[in-house]
This record gives structure tokens, C-alpha cells and sequence, in this order.
């Protein structure tokens, strides 16, 4: 099913800041099984480098959910594997590489604007919560006195247009400079952004095909770029982007959503395989009339990515 020649190999990659989701349990079961329908690998990587908003113990709830879907792990944070460390924390030091790399390109400078400099003076705000960053640091003088404990931008060349194909949504480009601008790599406090560590984790660790909610799909471009001016423009995945799983109504699934979770819908004594059949169902992973199904029944029958459902699943009512 993978068109080109790496072998397949993909990521399920959760934030351990809650107990999963049913949106993440979604992304999880078709990674899993794009990977297991081609004899490929899969990988779990548990994302914990925002520390302050890491859930104590939420990294084994989440493992121990994923196991009760019948997901296990080729390499990860119990598998160990060639790639080990698959816990982000443990992982600073290869980050802390990249960042000189970048560092030693001339491709990043010191930012102490405060979150309100910001505001004031960026344009509109953008897509969602993003602000375009005004670029107020990347011309003052390196040896000035700082305001406060600098964050590290990247020096995002002017022209810089990323062009990919999603698998499920088509041809995408964005103009990195124009709609985001020079964006943080790691923060004030010391937290590496996002941006770089999926960035450079998806390289390091080969992953070939990236499947993760259309919430990131504005964030791909930044990831691809710094796979570039890392040298890892040879190792830049190919991506689905799949939609949103949402309440009933139609509204987004908050916490507080009866339902939201495998363990809630686990504990109410639902079923692994319904659980698993609904999704693969509902998501259009495979083709038929709904049933329950095991996680391997979903890889058997598992259709291409590009013919997934696009528009986001509401969960069936009964579960609420
Ligand atoms: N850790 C991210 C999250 O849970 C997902 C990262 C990704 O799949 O790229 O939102």
C-alpha cells in the first residue's frame, strides 16, 4: 500500500496530558494498522516534553488502554528498540544537537518579546491561535541586555514555500515566512517546541508515514522545512491527516464529554471490539456494514489512506 521504497514504518505519538481519547484512540488504531497491513513497524513515542502540562501517571493509563485495544508496540517506551529513548524527556540531548546545528547555520537568534509585545504588534491573529511572530528580534543587536530569559526562533528564510501531498486531503502548500513567520524551537523556560521535536523524531526515527489528527496538519510545513535544514530532507514522511472524532451534536469532544475516553467507555463494560469495529467503521478504514471487529481484523481489511472518511465522526450516541 506504500508507495515508495522505505520500508513502512509509523508513529502513534501521544502527550500523556489525560487519559485517551477517543480521537487519539482513533489515530492510534489506523498508524497501528497501516503499518500491520503491510508487515511494517510500529512505533509508540510518548510526547512529554511540555512538562508542566504532563498528568502524572497518564503515560501508563494510555499504555494500558491501547493494550485492552489489542495495539501493541514494535519499538517503544517498554519495547525498547534502535531508536530508544521513546519517551521525549529522556531525549533532550538530541534536541539540544539539533538546536546547534541550527544554531552553528546562522539560522536562529534570541527572542525576549513578551506574549503582549507580541500581540500588539502582529498582524491579525491566524489560523486558530497562531500569531503571525512580527520579527521585532530577529534584527536587534545579540549582545543586548535581555528582558527575560529568551526563547529561540528560527530564522525562517523570506520565500519559504513548503509544498507535500496529504494522503487523505491532496496537495498542500504553505508560505511558512507569510503565515506563521520565524517560529519558536524552544521556549523561554527551556521546553523544546513541538515543531522541532516531532520534527526531528520523525527523521531519526524513519518514520515513513505519519498519520495524526487534521488539527497538525497547519504544522507539517514547519516539520518538513526543519527535516530540510537538518539534512533530513531524504527522510521527510508521507502524511494523512485524518479528521476529528466529536460528540453526538457535532460539538468538539471536551473532558467533561460522557464517552470521551476508552477507559470511561471500558469501565461502562463496552467492549474492546466494539470499540474498535465503531471506530474502523465510522472512519471509513474499512468498507462494509458496522460490526465488531479485533485490531488485526481492521489491518486485514484495512482500505488506502486516500480513501478514508474526511469530515470529522461523531461518536455514536449510545456511548454518550
Ligand atoms: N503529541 C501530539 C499530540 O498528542 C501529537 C503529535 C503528532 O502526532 O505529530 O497532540
Amino acid at each position: 500500500m506504500h508507495s515508495g521504497s522505505r520500508p513502512l514504518r509509523t508513529r502513534f505519538a501521544p502527550s500523556p496530558t489525560g487519559d485517551l481519547h477517543l480521537g487519539s484512540a482513533w489515530t492510534a488504531l489506523a498508524s497501528w494498522a497501516l503499518a500491520r497491513a503491510s508487515g511494517g513497524i510500529t512505533i509508540l513515542r510518548v510526547e512529554d516534553v511540555d512538562t508542566p502540562r504532563v498528568v502524572p501517571g497518564s503515560a501508563a493509563r494510555i499504555a494500558t488502554d491501547l493494550a485492552w485495544l489489542g495495539l501493541e508496540w514494535d519499538e517503544g517506551p517498554d519495547e525498547g528498540g534502535t531508536h530508544a529513548p521513546y519517551i521525549q524527556s529522556a531525549r533532550s540531548e538530541i534536541y539540544d544537537d539539533a538546536l546547534r546545528k541550527l544554531e552553528a547555520a546562522g539560522l536562529t537568534y534570541l527572542c525576549d518579546c513578551s506574549r503582549a509585545e507580541i500581540a500588539r504588534v502582529a498582524s491579525a491573529p491566524h489560523a486558530g491561535e497562531e500569531m503571525v511572530y512580527p520579527g521585532t528580534c530577529r534584527h536587534s543587536p545579540p549582545d543586548r541586555e535581555l528582558k527575560r530569559a529568551p526563547a529561540i526562533r528560527l530564522r525562517v528564510p523570506d520565500h519559504t514555500r513548503i509544498s507535500f501531498v496529504d494522503r487523505l486531503r491532496g496537495p498542500n502548500e504553505q508560505h511558512v515566512d507569510v503565515s506563521v513567520g520565524d517560529f519558536v524551537l524552544r521556549r523561554g523556560d527551556g521546553v523544546y517546541a513541538y515543531q522541532l521535536v516531532v520534527a526531528v523524531d520523525d527523521a531519526l526515527m524513519n518514520v515513513s508515514d505519519v498519520v495524526r489528527g487534521v488539527d497538525l496538519l497547519g504544522s507539517t510545513a514547519r516539520q518538513i522545512l526543519l527535516m530540510r535544514m537538518l539534512g533530513f530532507g531524504d527522510r521527510v514522511p508521507s502524511y494523512t491527516h485524518v479528521p476529528l472524532v466529536v460528540a453526538p451534536g457535532g460539538e468538539r469532544l471536551a473532558k467533561r464529554t460522557q464517552g470521551a475516553t476508552v477507559r470511561e467507555l471500558r469501565e461502562r463494560g463496552v467492549q474492546a471490539e466494539e470499540v474498535v469495529g465503531h471506530l474502523a467503521h465510522g472512519l471509513g478504514l474499512v468498507k462494509g456494514r458496522a460490526r465488531d471487529m479485533t485490531a488485526s481484523d481492521v489491518a486485514k481489511a484495512l482500505v488506502p489512506p486516500e480513501e478514508w472518511r474526511k469530515d470529522a465522526w461523531p461518536i455514536p450516541a449510545h456511548w454518550q
